[in-house]
């Protein structure tokens, strides 16, 4: 059976602006992860506020809602083995130059305002996270390529 783990990634206003979307989709999606929810959304900075709730005293919090709240995200959920940790490999390091090249933002920014995606940090933050974003549900169905993917 396909591990069933849930992530929250999305592309911020940088990464959509920087017409890096496909790119970025493609990365999960060659992975092997399956994606169960995606839209684009240009976020209301009450909602913002909530999504980042636990980072509300940060020196950085105003101008990071301002940033996210500058243009339009892509949100979107994969599923599949170790979904939050590995989705979390795969963006890099909070700061772009302490992330590895090969990862998301270790190849295409530089600098921790600007690092042009998120992923959830744990799978009580992604379930949080999921629910926040995709308040209607994830979209159940059956992935073809899972059998390939996994052993059994
Ligand atoms: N951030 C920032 N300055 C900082 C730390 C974080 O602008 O010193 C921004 C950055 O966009 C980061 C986001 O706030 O991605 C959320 O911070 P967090 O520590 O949760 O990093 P992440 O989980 O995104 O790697
Ligand atoms: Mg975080």
């Amino acid at each position: 059976m396909p591990a069933r783990e849930r992530s929250f990634i999305m592309i911020k206003p940088d990464g959509v602006q920087r017409n890096l979307i496909g790119k970025i989709v493609g990365r999960f999606e060659e992975r092997g992860f399956k994606i169960i929810a995606m839209k684009m959304v240009h976020a209301t900075t009450e909602h913002l506020e909530k999504h980042y709730a636990d980072l509300k005293n940060k020196p950085f919090f105003p101008g990071l809602i301002k940033y996210m709240a500058s243009g339009p995200v892509l949100a979107f959920v994969i599923e599949g083995l170790d979904a939050v940790k590995t989705g979390r490999a795969m963006l890099g390091a909070t700061n772009p130059l302490a992330s590895l090249p090969g990862t998301i933002r270790g190849d295409y920014c530089l600098v921790t305002g600007r690092n042009i995606c998120h992923g959830s940090d744990a799978v009580e933050s992604a379930e949080k996270e999921i629910a926040l974003w995709f308040p209607e549900g994830v979209i159940e169905y059956k992935d073809c390529e899972a059998e390939w993917v996994y052993e059994d």
